[in-house]
């Protein structure tokens, strides 16, 4: 029996999963688990809260980097897929215009500001930034891209090529790309004044970067740049977009509409893998609108039923949620909250964010290595005390809160008294830990600001 035997699966011992990614998922990320504070398994999740093996609750402040937008197996979200199952909507034909993906795009269209609405769809947040990426090129004819330090947009070759990771050397020659400050208009303009970058890629938040907002205005004056200069402008909301930071997508707050945008994560509600970019008809025509290179750019996976009718769901529930105005009264009760845990632990040097987006920065009077370390030290304090986070991939020195939208006020209480547990004993301890030298020098940064 399947289910039976998928059962078993999912009730195996921890060491028997650990052993199996070990030896046939990934050597090391196990170990690396462990060293970060997460060496148990996460067995279930309902809604915002996931339970460990040994029946242990924590809430998911983490929501999987943004991607579990209405808390883990939304009702509505496994109705629209129960429905394409009843329906025996073929999984993949290929050969015919399908309504689910089309009914998506346009969804997305009404959504989003002019001249917004031709979508691809594909299967990651890395798949559409380099579809993205060969668009700007097939319309431009030039092959030179532009992102901003810190900048995040994925592991594929072309999103990696944009992606502001000194670890990519790794991999040898990538394609043609400037790294330039986050928010520094003239850096931009120096860099475009040459006239041969195909795309600028920026996100209105940078999430992985260390929850990084740009001074106002900044995206809607790299747009007038980009258009001055005949340069693609690629926001990438992976992170940002579905209501994430308030606003259904990020790019209303900041008053800019990008010549592309990149959606995945939250948009298909946690259940799929989905990926999306959203452009102009004009640009979509220049790269792909003949019927020779009309699928120059594919995939098999361009739009699955399962995955679009996720989306939708996951749109609509939004809409009935009116998640804009939920996301700011609860992000507001959140800011609050971290913000006078700031004022009053002097290890915390900032907190950054929108919405239910927040990045919480330590600070220590040491390397950077100590402050991930310290950092680091605070999830896994939170970690025990129920609450799931984690730090941000391109800089650990900051922990990241990215709740499911659906999060309760209650739930961000108990998240901030945690916190404040937390800093209170054992972050002021944990110096102790970094030897004597670092511990005389954090001693004075660590005690309560009072
Ligand atoms: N862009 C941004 C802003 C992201 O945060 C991420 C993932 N963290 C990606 C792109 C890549 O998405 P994926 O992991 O689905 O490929």
């Amino acid at each position: 029996m399947i289910s039976e035997r998928i059962d078993a699966i999912l009730g195996a011992a921890q060491t028997d999963v650990e052993q199996e990614t070990a030896a046939h998922l990934n050597p090391k990320m196990v170990e690396a688990l462990g060293l970060m504070g997460f060496k148990r398994q996460f067995v279930r999740g309902e809604g915002c809260t996931l339970y460990d093996a040994d029946g242990n609750a924590y809430t998911d402040m983490l929501a999987g980097y943004g991607s579990v937008p209405l808390g883990h197996h939304a009702p509505e979200v496994w109705q629209a897929m129960d429905t394409v199952r009843q329906a025996k909507t073929p999984s993949f034909v290929l050969m015919a215009p399908e309504a689910l993906p089309a009914a998506l795009a346009r969804e997305l269209a009404d959504r989003l500001p002019d001249p917004l609405e031709v979508s691809f769809f594909g299967s990651s947040g890395s798949e559409a930034v380099d579809g993205a990426l060969k668009l700007a090129r097939a319309v431009t004819h030039r092959d030179a891209f532009v992102y901003a330090e810190r900048g995040y947009h994925g592991s594929t070759f072309g999103a990696l090529s944009v992606t502001s990771d000194g670890r990519k050397k790794k991999f040898g020659t990538l394609l043609e790309a400037s790294e330039i400050p986050f928010g520094d208009l003239g850096a931009l303009e120096v860099r475009l004044r040459r006239r041969d970058v195909a795309a600028v890629v920026l996100e209105p938040i940078q999430a992985e970067g260390g929850v990084r907002l740009p001074p106002p205005n900044y995206l809607a004056q790299a747009k007038r740049l980009c258009a001055r200069y005949g340069t693609v402008l690629i926001l990438d909301e992976v992170q940002t977009g579905l209501a994430r930071t308030g606003p259904m997508f990020a790019l209303e707050d900041e008053g800019v509409v990008p010549d592309v945008l990149v959606l995945a994560k939250a948009l298909s509600g946690g259940a799929m893998p989905i990926g999306a970019y959203v452009t102009s008809k004009k640009l979509w025509a220049a790269a792909y609108g003949s019927l020779a290179d009309h699928e120059l750019h594919c995939a098999t996976y361009r739009g699955g039923p399962l995955a679009c009718a996720a989306a939708l769901s996951t749109l609509w529930t939004l809409d009935a949620l009116d998640a804009p105005a939920m996301v700011r009264r609860k992000g507001a009760h959140l800011e609050a909250g971290l913000r006078s845990l700031a004022a009053k632990h002097a290890s915390i040097h900032a907190v950054r964010g929108r919405g239910l987006l927040w990045g919480i920065e330590v600070r220590v009077p040491l390397p950077e290595l100590a402050k991930a370390l310290v950092a680091q030290q605070l999830v896994i304090g939170l970690l025990e005390a129920g609450y799931v986070t984690q730090v941000c991939t391109l800089d650990p020195s900051v922990v990241r809160v990215e709740p499911p939208l659906t999060i309760a006020l209650e739930q961000i209480d108990g998240f901030l008294a945690a916190m404040e547990r937390v800093l209170a004993t054992r972050i002021r301890s944990v110096p102790r830990t970094l030897g004597r030298a670092a511990w005389d020098l954090a001693r004075s940064a660590l005690g309560p600001k009072s």
